[in-house]
Parts: C-alpha cells; structure tokens; sequence
C-alpha cells in the first residue's frame, strides 16, 4: 500500500521526526481559511509533482485562492487532484536525500543516503553515482552508530549529527514496526531550527497486512475518502475505476466483460489490482487516460496488465492508437496482455503487432497469461 505524503507525514510526526506544520485542504472553502506564505502540496500516489506543477508556494492569500482552485480537481501525471497539503513555507539551506529499503538482490535492507535531495534518485544513480551512499544492515540488529556516523560524513553533516542520528533511527522504528518496503524522505532539508522532512514517500509491504490490520486499515479509510471524491469528481464520466487488492492492472471496454474478466483472473489464481471499465463506445484518449488511471491509481505495485476489449461499437484501431500512444509516451514497466475482438479488428491487431505488443485472440488465454506473468513464471 502506497501513503500519500499527508499520511507519510503523519507517520513521522508520530515518531518524532520534524514536519511543516500543515493542514490537508480538499474544498474551496477550507482555501479561505488559509493564510499566506504557505505552500500548496497536490495529494496523489506519484512522485515528481514539483516538476509537474502540483507544487506551488503561495506567498499571498489571493495566489492561495488562485492555485488552490487551479489545483483541486486538475489532473497530475492521469490521477484527479482532489486534496492538497498546505503546509508552513520552510527556509531551506541545502536539500538530502534518505531512504530505508530491501534490496531485493542482498536480500538485506539498505539505507540510501545522498546530498543531492530533492531531485529523482533514479537519475541521480545513473548520471552520478558517486553522490549515493548505499550502507546495508543487519535486519535483526538495526543500524548502528557506526552507519549513522558513516551517512553524517558522506552528507557533511557532522555538526547534525545528534539530529540525524534521531532521523534516522525514527525511520528504521517505522521500517520495522510497520513493515515497510520504503521509507524516503526526499527531501531531507536543513534549516536554522534543525532537520525538517519536506516530503515523504511510504510503501508498507501488502504481505504483511495480516499483521499490520490497524494501520491499513486507518489509511485505508483515508484514501477511501479521498478517491470517492474523486470518481465524483471525475468529468469525463467515461471512465469506472474502483482499486482492487491484487497486482493485475485489468482494463474492459464495458461493465460486463470487466466482470467476467475479473472472475477469469481467480479463477486461474490471479488478483486483480482494480476495476477499470471505459464504456462501450470510447476513444483512443479514453484508452490512454484508462492506462495512465491504472498504472498512477493502483495501491499496490502492479506486475502485468490485462486489457479485455470487446468492438461492438468500440473501433480497435482506435483502442490500439490510445495504448501504443500511452507506451511511446511512458513505455510499459509491466508486461501488457492485450485481448481484442470486433470492429477494424484486423487493423487494430497489425497496429499492435508493428509496434511489437503481442495480441490474443483466446480471453482465457490473455488472463492466464498476465496471472502467469504476476506471478514472475
Ligand atoms: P515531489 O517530490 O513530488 O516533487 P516534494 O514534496 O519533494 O514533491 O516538493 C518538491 C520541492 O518543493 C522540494 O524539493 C522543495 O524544494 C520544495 N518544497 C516542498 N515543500 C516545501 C515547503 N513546505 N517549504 C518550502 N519548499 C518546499
Ligand atoms: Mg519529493
């Protein structure tokens, strides 16, 4: 289960790590109430939203107004904008980098440390390397002083030591205690008062749910609340998205064949991730804004992605334009099982194929595919 940074923020505050005073805002008239300088934080499941916009500083109240109606109900990276962080404006002297994950590889946790915060790790790893510290531990033991120590000097945060060391201890308290696969704070920043978390990204291990029923279930509810809102908010009207347990991403063009395709998905031992129907009688953006909902939406990590489409009105050329646009535009991290039928079938299908995604004729054996392929066989 992936927190929203509100809920990630929370979990911190609770653990003594400083956070921005903030306020979870999801209407215009909470806007308000508010009072500048504050800056606007968009609620959604993926990261980035700085470059992306969803991040803005508000230095008067009429600019809190003005983005915060600009940003409640936009769209960022294909999920609905419908709550926003206001949090206190922090006067940040230099951005880090933390973070507490497995290594699937070692099989052991590793602390990730790095003085180049606030920009994406992924390409941090890749471009500069030599700015990454990456320390693993005894998953039994905890760190120790000596990593703690470590991580100080690799940041030049000597002087902070005391305050990182409490940092980072609070992280791994809530690595273990709850069961997380991730705990990142990027950024880390330090100020005049201290370290102070500016974001938090949290993924608590869905495998461990049956131990950590409380905490699901009170972020759980949370999130209903707020993607309840947001299916209401949903203009389009096109486009059903309920979020599921399993890892499946399943996409049908029509209520009936989502339902008969996520029985189909049980049936051959498979969970799916969520209910995502289009209608009958759609589009190629539709198909796009379906696969963005489903890969940006999905609560737990997805490992393939089954699409069940059925032309009676429905054209497959157009189906086949909205998904190989979706896959140029952000490739594909899951493998894709795509069922079609019907309308310009054949043309649909020599789309498909030219850009090098497999089609199937035979429903079943699409779902037993995708069920094959979330299972890593
Ligand atoms: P994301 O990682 O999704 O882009 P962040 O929460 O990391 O979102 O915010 C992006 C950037 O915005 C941060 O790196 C930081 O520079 C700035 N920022 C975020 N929150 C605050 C804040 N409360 N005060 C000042 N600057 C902030
Ligand atoms: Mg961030």
């Amino acid at each position: 289960m992936k927190l929203y940074e509100f809920q990630g923020k929370e979990l911190f505050a609770r653990c003594g790590i400083s956070v921005p005073k903030r306020r979870l805002v999801r209407s215009f008239e909470d806007l308000e109430t508010l009072d500048a300088p504050l800056v606007l934080k968009s609620q959604v499941l993926s990261g980035g939203r700085g470059k992306a916009g969803g991040v803005v500083v508000c230095d008067d109240n009429a600019s809190l107004v003005q983005e915060g109606k600009r940003l409640i109900g936009s769209s960022l990276k294909g999920e609905r904008v419908l709550a926003l962080l206001a949090e206190e404006k922090v006067d940040i002297l230099q951005e880090y980098y933390l973070s507490f994950v497995i290594d699937g590889e070692l099989k052991k946790p590793l602390i990730i440390a790095s003085a180049a915060g606030g920009m994406e790790i992924e390409k941090v790893a890749e471009e500069e390397p030599e700015k990454i510290l990456k320390l693993s531990f005894d998953p039994l033991a905890g760190p120790s002083d000596y990593h703690f120590r470590r991580i100080a000097d690799f940041l030049s945060l000597r002087n902070e030591l005391k305050d990182l060391r409490k940092v980072l201890r609070a992280m791994y308290a809530l690595f273990n205690q709850y069961d997380a696969s991730l705990i990142e704070i990027n950024p880390l920043v330090k100020t005049s008062a201290g370290l102070i978390a500016l974001d938090s990204k949290i993924n608590l291990d869905d495998d461990a749910e049956f131990r950590q029923k409380e905490i699901f279930q009170e972020f759980q509810e949370q999130q209903n609340v707020i993607q309840q809102n947001n299916a209401k908010a949903k203009d389009e009207g096109t486009i059903t998205y309920v979020p599921l347990d399993g890892n499946i991403g399943m996409i049908s063009d029509g209520a009936g064949t989502g339902m008969l395709s996520l029985d189909l998905i049980r049936d051959f031992g498979g969970e799916a991730a969520d209910f995502c129907e289009m209608g009958g009688l759609t589009s190629p953006d539709v198909m796009y804004q379906a696969m963005e909902t489903v890969f940006n939406r999905a609560t737990k990590e997805l490992k393939s992605l089954l699409v069940i489409l059925i032309g009676g009105f429905n054209r497959m050329d157009e189906m086949a334009e909205g998904i190989i646009r979706y896959k140029n535009d952000h490739g594909l991290s899951v493998p894709l099982f795509v069922r079609l039928c019907g309308t310009m079938e054949t043309e649909g299908k020599k789309m498909m194929i030219d850009s090098g995604l497999p089609v199937f004729d035979d429903l079943e054996e699409a779902v037993e595919k995708a069920v094959m392929a979330a299972e890593g066989e």
